[in-house]
């Protein structure tokens, strides 16, 4: 994934690049020059490979974008998309390439879907549990308010790669489910959805700290960021900086509820994040809140008392 994206995989439009002489056609469709993007995503026998899966079959790379470009797309995307099965599907279109180009019998988009996906089964099967992050059944996927007496701060980022920004969103509930404030804020774009993340976490935890609030629950979707949080270990990443800023707030304040929550559950901060794409600084309602989030709350306490 770290050569599709950085544009240092050996397909034909590259070697010519580098003043190999190779014929820059796709040797699969013979239509178009071989470049990552094509090879991986737009020729038509990797489309009939992501077309096994409709989440990927839903994605739209951007027009005369690269590959790094649709990996963000990707994790922007409204419904969330499996990145491991992602890469691991990439991977095996990339593996089949090699073996079409010596003219080796080569598998079809079918076998090279299912056999993407086995592997990846495999993989996560074979890690020890504590590890194996893939399809946990423990991960709750609906919100659920925190105890009486306590809050519950939901957070989240989102890329807008067209924009080359990102946007947060915040909204911390009380335990009958209401909306006590809410944040959209837009920020440039980051060299990590990691790093839009943790900052994510730090205004959750600003905007609890500033309304003074003692007990609260904060909630993210990113496992990385929530296992950064939770652990009393230095993080020691790009994003190790604002971990640790967050990790400052929480101590003063006595925070040490960090969780996790699949990213149907975190649907309100979600759409907080996604509605900063229109905003020119940040918002933050007390109190009030934008209309278009009455439907997600909505849902989610008729989850919870269903
Ligand atoms: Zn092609």
């Amino acid at each position: 994934m770290w050569r599709a994206s950085n544009n240092a995989l050996p397909v034909n439009t590259n070697l010519a690049h580098r003043h190999i002489q190779v014929d820059t056609t796709c040797a699969e469709c013979q239509s178009y020059p071989e470049t990552i993007i094509h090879v991986l995503w737009s020729c038509m026998f990797a489309s009939q490979v992501w077309h096994n899966d409709q989440s990927f079959s839903a994605l739209h790379a951007p027009m005369g974008g690269s590959f790094k470009d649709l990996i963000w797309c990707a994790m922007d995307a409204e419904n969330k998309i499996d990145i491991e099965l992602f890469a691991m599907i990439a991977w095996a279109i990339w593996k089949r390439r090699n073996i079409f180009r010596i003219n080796q019998a080569a598998d079809t988009p079918d076998r090279v879907f299912t056999q993407a996906r086995d592997l990846l089964q495999e993989y996560s099967q074979a890690l020890p549990p504590q590890v194996s992050k893939h399809h946990q059944p423990t991960d709750p996927c609906i919100w659920k308010p925190p105890p009486p007496g306590s809050f519950k701060a939901n957070f989240d980022g989102a890329i807008f790669t067209n924009q080359l920004s990102a946007g947060i969103g915040v909204i911390i509930r009380n335990t009958n489910g209401d909306p006590i404030a809410t944040l959209s804020k837009k920020i440039p774009l980051a060299t990590s959805v990691e790093i839009v993340e943790a900052r994510a976490a730090r205004e959750a935890l600003l905007l609890a700290y500033q309304l003074q609030l003692s007990n609260v629950i904060f909630e993210g979707d990113s496992s990385i960021i929530i296992a950064a949080l939770s652990t009393s270990d230095e993080c020691v990443t790009n994003y190790g900086t604002i971990i640790e800023e967050c990790k400052a707030v929480a101590h003063s304040c006595s925070w040490r509820n960090f969780q996790h929550i699949r990213r149907q559950g975190n649907s309100a901060a979600h759409l907080l994040a996604r509605k900063a794409k229109d905003l020119s600084e940040a918002n933050v309602w007390l109190a009030c809140m934008p209309p278009e989030l009455i439907p997600v709350l909505s849902f989610d306490n008729v989850s919870v008392s269903s």
